[in-house]
C-alpha cells in the first residue's frame, strides 16, 4: 500500500515492511477460527483514537481531520467491552477491537472480526450530538463480536441468532448507561417498527423460505427478535437468563449455531423446557392482540379482569401463552400480580381491600403485543399523572386523544407536555395537543418549543405550531432558526415558518442556504420550502453557490433544488450530468433522485446514458426506478391530455345542442 496509508484487517498485525519504493507491505494474521464473510481489509489515510480495556487495545480510526469528533462516538467503547464481557461471562475474545469509519458504507456498520467497519455518518459534531447518538450502533457492532463472530448463525434462516442478539445487547447497554426509562422507550420504538412491517407481511423468525439472504435482514430479524430475547429474560428472570447466555456462549464458541443450540443451552442451564416459548415466538409468526377490561365487585372486594386474545389464529399465528404482570394501583398501595394468559378469553380475580384507581396490564411492557384497554377518562387521567411506568403514561397520553372535548383531559395533556419527567411522554403529549386549537394550547406549545431541554420535544412542538399563524409564533420560529443549538430544531422552524408566514419567509429561507448542519438538514429544509415558493432569487443564489468549493452532500442538495426550481435550465442539467459520473455512489444516487423529479426529455436521456455505464447493482436499480417514475409521470400527463380532449369534445357537443335549442326556441 502507499506509504502514507494505514491498513486494518482482522486479528493481529504481524509485520509491516517498508519496501523502499514509497509502498509498505502489511501482514495481518487472524489465528482464531471465524467465517469468511467476516474478513476485511481497509486502507486509507486515518487518524486514531487510542483507548484500551483490560489489556485489550481499543482503536477507533477516523478520516484525517475528524479526530475531534471521534471521542463523541467512541468514548464509551471500553466501558461497553467491560459491560458485555461481564454480563455474558465470556471475556471479549479477540486480540484487539478496532472500529474504522469509511465513506460510502450505507448507513450502519459491519461487524468484521475485531475490525468493525462503520459508515462516516457515525461521526458528528457537538450540535449534531443533541439529536443523534452513535452509541446504539457502536454497541450493536461490538455485541456482534460475540453473537455473529464468536458464534455464527449456521444459515441465513437463523439470522436472528446474530441480529436479534446484537440489537438486544445495544438495548441492554442503553439500560445500563441511561436507565430504565430510556430503555423502555427505545424498546417501545422497536416494537412499533416491527409492527409496521408485520402489517405488510408476517413470518416466523426462523425461516428457511427466503428468496435471497438479503430478505432476511428485516425487522423480524432485528427488533422483533430483540423483543423476543427480552421476553425470554422476563420468563426466566435475570439470574437464569444470564446463566443461559453464559452457557450458550461458552458451549458454542468458535462454532456455527442454530436455534436449537440456544434452546438446549437454556434447558441445560436452567432445567426448564422451553419448547413452548420457542415454538410460539420463534417458529411461528405474529404476536398477541390483547383486549383487556376490568370491573370492581364491591360485595366480594374483587377486581374481575377479562383478557381476550383477538388475533386471527391460523397456520402462522398461534394463541400465545405468556406470564403477564398486572398492576393494581390504589390511593394507598400499589401491587403487581403475575398471571399466565393462554386462552382466547379468560377472567382473573384479584382480592383487594378497596377499589383500585387504575389497573395496568403488563405495565413494564415486557410483552410484544398490541393492547386495547377499555378504561374511563378518570382512569386514564390517573394513569397519566401517577403511573411510574413510562409506557403506561404514553398509553394514557394517546388514549386521552379520545377525550379532547373535555377540558380536564386537555389540561392533563398540557401538564404532561410541560412537566412529565420523561421527554418522550412530553413529546407524545405535544403530538396529541397538536390536534387541538386555542390560546392555551398555543401557549403550551410555545413554551415547549422554546424551553424544553430535549430537542426532540422542541422539534415536535415547533411542528405543531404550524397550525397557529400568530405573531408570537412567528417571532419564536425566527429565534429558533438563529439561536436553537439543535440543527434539527432550526430546520423544523424553517419548515413551520413557511407555513405560518408564507408572505415573508423567503428572506429567512434564503439566509439559511449558507448554514452548515448535520446531514444538511437545514439546507434541505430551506431548499424544499423555496421550491414550493418557486423563488427565482433563490435559484440565482444557488447557482452562485455552486461555483464555490462545496462538500459533495451540499452540492447534491443544491443541484437537486436547482433541478426542481428550473427544470428546463440547460446549465443546471449540465451540472447534474457532471455529478452523475461522480465517483461517490451516494452522490450519484442523490442526482438520480433529483433527475427523477425533473420532467424534461434530457433528464431521461441522462439517466439512460448513465445506466449503460453504471456497475453497481443497487445504483442500476435506482436508475430503473427513476426512469419508471418519469414514465409514470409521462403516462399521467398523456392520460390528462386524453381527458382534456374528451372534455373538449363533450363541451363542443353541448354548445351545439344549446345552439340548436336556442334556434328552436326562437322559432
Ligand atoms: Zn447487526
Amino acid at each position: 500500500m502507499p506509504k502514507e496509508y494505514y491498513v486494518l484487517s482482522n486479528g493481529k498485525l504481524k509485520s509491516k515492511k517498508d519496501n523502499g519504493d514509497g509502498t509498505t507491505t502489511w501482514h495481518w494474521q487472524q489465528k482464531q477460527l471465524h467465517v469468511p464473510y467476516l474478513m476485511s481489509v481497509v486502507a486509507g489515510e486515518f487518524e486514531v483514537l487510542e483507548q484500551s480495556w483490560d489489556g485489550i487495545p481499543v482503536l477507533s480510526y477516523v478520516p484525517k481531520g475528524r479526530l475531534a469528533d471521534a471521542k463523541r462516538s467512541f468514548e464509551k467503547t471500553p466501558a461497553m467491552l467491560k459491560f458485555f464481557s461481564r454480563k455474558i461471562g465470556v471475556r471479549y475474545p479477540w486480540p484487539k477491537y478496532a472500529q474504522i469509519c469509511v465513506d460510502e458504507y450505507g448507513w450502519g456498520g459491519m461487524e468484521h472480526t475485531s475490525a468493525t467497519t462503520l459508515n462516516i455518518g457515525t461521526l458528528h459534531d457537538e450540535r449534531g450530538h443533541l439529536d443523534t447518538s452513535s452509541d446504539g450502533l457502536v454497541a450493536h457492532e461490538l455485541a456482534h463480536q460475540w453473537f455473529g463472530d464468536l458464534l455464527t448463525c449456521k444459515d441465513w434462516g437463523e439470522l436472528w441468532l446474530n441480529e436479534s442478539f446484537a440489537t438486544y445487547f445495544a438495548t441492554l447497554w442503553r439500560e445500563h448507561d441511561l436507565g430504565d426509562d430510556e430503555d423502555a422507550w427505545s424498546r417501545y420504538g422497536e416494537a412499533e417498527s416491527y409492527k409496521k412491517e408485520d402489517k405488510r407481511y408476517r413470518r416466523s423468525i426462523v425461516n428457511y423460505r427466503y428468496n435471497a439472504p438479503g430478505n432476511m435482514f428485516d425487522r423480524h430479524s432485528y427488533p422483533k427478535g430483540a423483543r423476543v430475547l427480552h421476553m425470554l429474560r422476563f420468563v426466566l428472570g435475570d439470574e437464569l437468563f444470564w446463566k443461559s447466555i453464559h452457557r450458550y456462549t461458552t458451549v458454542n464458541r468458535f462454532r456455527t449455531v442454530e436455534t436449537a443450540d440456544l434452546r438446549r443451552a437454556i434447558e441445560d442451564a436452567t432445567g426448564q423446557g422451553l419448547n413452548w416459548f420457542f415454538d410460539q415466538w420463534v417458529h411461528h409468526g405474529g404476536h398477541p392482540d390483547y383486549e383487556v377490561d376490568w370491573a370492581w365487585d364491591e360485595e366480594t372486594k374483587n377486581v374481575r379482569l377479562t383478557v381476550r386474545q383477538t388475533q386471527k389464529v391460523d397456520d402462522v399465528t398461534p394463541l400465545f401463552r405468556m406470564p403477564v404482570e398486572i398492576e393494581l394501583a390504589g390511593p394507598n398501595e400499589t401491587v403487581i400480580r403475575r398471571v399466565t394468559v393462554s386462552k382466547a378469553a379468560e377472567t382473573f380475580h384479584f382480592a383487594l381491600s378497596q377499589r383500585p384507581t387504575r389497573v395496568c396490564f403488563d405495565p413494564r411492557d415486557w410483552i410484544l403485543k398490541t393492547l386495547k384497554a377499555s378504561k374511563s377518562k378518570e382512569e386514564w387521567l390517573d394513569q397519566i399523572e401517577r403511573s411510574p411506568h413510562v409506557i403506561c403514561r404514553v398509553r394514557a397520553v394517546k388514549s386521552l386523544a379520545d377525550f379532547l372535548a373535555h377540558e380536564d383531559a386537555r389540561a392533563a395533556l398540557r401538564r404532561a407536555a410541560q412537566y412529565d419527567a420523561f421527554w418522550a411522554v412530553r413529546m407524545e403529549a405535544v403530538k396529541v395537543l397538536a390536534k387541538t386549537s386555542g390560546k392555551e394550547t398555543r401557549s403550551t406549545l410555545l413554551k415547549a418549543a422554546a424551553g424544553d431541554t430535549k430537542s426532540m420535544v422542541r422539534r415536535e412542538a415547533i411542528k405543531a405550531l404550524g397550525n397557529f399563524a400568530h405573531d408570537e409564533v412567528r417571532k419564536l420560529l425566527r429565534k429558533t432558526v438563529s439561536d436553537d443549538p439543535s440543527y434539527y430544531a432550526a430546520a423544523e422552524a424553517l419548515r413551520t415558518l413557511a407555513k405560518v408566514d408564507k408572505q415573508n419567509c423567503a428572506v429567512d429561507l434564503r439566509a439559511a442556504l449558507n448554514s452548515p448542519s448535520h446531514r444538511e438538514v437545514i439546507l434541505s429544509a430551506a431548499c424544499d420550502e423555496l421550491v414550493k415558493l418557486r423563488d427565482g432569487q433563490a435559484a440565482a443564489m444557488l447557482a452562485e453557490l455552486l461555483k464555490r468549493p462545496l462538500t459533495p452532500q451540499r452540492r447534491v442538495v443544491i443541484v437537486g433544488t436547482l433541478g426542481r426550481l428550473k427544470p428546463d435550465d440547460e446549465q443546471v442539467l449540465d451540472q447534474l450530468e457532471k455529478l452523475l459520473d461522480d465517483d461517490r455512489r451516494n452522490v450519484r444516487r442523490s442526482v438520480v433522485g433529483a433527475l427523477a423529479e425533473i420532467d424534461n426529455p434530457r433528464s431521461r436521456k441522462l439517466l439512460q446514458a448513465r445506466r449503460s455505464k453504471e456497475e453497481h447493482p443497487r445504483a442500476i436499480h435506482a436508475i430503473d426506478e427513476a426512469l419508471k417514475k418519469l414514465a409514470g409521470r409521462r403516462s399521467d400527463l398523456s392520460q390528462l391530455r386524453k381527458q382534456l380532449d374528451e372534455l373538449r369534445k363533450q363541451n363542443q357537443q353541448l354548445q351545439d345542442r344549446v345552439k340548436k335549442l336556442e334556434k328552436h326556441g326562437k322559432k
